[in-house]
């Protein structure tokens, strides 16, 4: 049903999967030390179903939370975030892993990482399932990063068009006709 609305999958779920397994050994690496300090901070909706994925490869106890804020596309100030949901507790001294659906501007992780440290965090570390290097309007990378595309929309495995398409179980293209 949906497949048919897509002219190309990008990436299955299997790479997708596979991908998670290992940024999810590496953090379990990198945050050893920390036990008992790491939040895992989603961004709703589009982080979901990676944020699900990710956290089932990570094998130490941490702790998980969501934001939700408003983007304001189109300004390129930094700082200026709306916040719709906030975390649930302190955030002070805590090692923050933010994770993100996809980094394109880099607006949104900007603010972001700056929001988290404002709140009093002790570090903060980006994992984002996508990368498109080539619309970077602001310098920032994230940490860990599932795979690069290229300058298209995207959508599925948390990505919507119209709020649509986040339940794909892959990445993929909308067919032309349906923008
Ligand atoms: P940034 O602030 O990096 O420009 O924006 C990041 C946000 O824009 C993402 O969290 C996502 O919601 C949205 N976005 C950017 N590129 C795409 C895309 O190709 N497909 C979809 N569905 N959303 C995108």
């Amino acid at each position: 049903m949906l497949e048919k609305d897509l002219k190309k999958v990008l990436v299955s779920q299997e790479q997708i999967i596979e991908r998670c397994t290992e940024i999810g050994a590496q953090l379990t690496e990198e945050y050893r030390e920390s036990v008992g300090n790491v939040l895992f901070v989603g961004i709703l909706k589009g982080s979901v179903p990676f944020m699900a994925e990710l956290i089932k490869h990570i094998d130490l106890p941490i702790e998980i939370d969501f934001m939700c804020v408003s983007s304001y596309r189109g300004t390129k100030s930094v700082g200026d975030i709306k916040i719709i949901k906030d975390l649930d507790r302190s955030i002070i001294g805590m090692d923050i892993v933010l994770v993100e659906d996809i980094v394109d501007t880099g607006i949104t992780i900007k603010r972001l990482k700056k929001m988290l440290f404002d709140k009093g965090a002790k570090s903060v570390k980006v994992v984002a399932l996508l990368d498109k290097p080539s619309r970077r309007q602001v310098e920032v990378e994230a940490d860990y990063t599932g795979f690069k595309v290229e300058n298209e929309f995207v959508v599925g495995y948390g990505l919507d068009y119209n709020q649509l398409y986040r339940n794909l179980p892959y990445i993929g293209v909308l067919k032309d006709e349906l923008y």
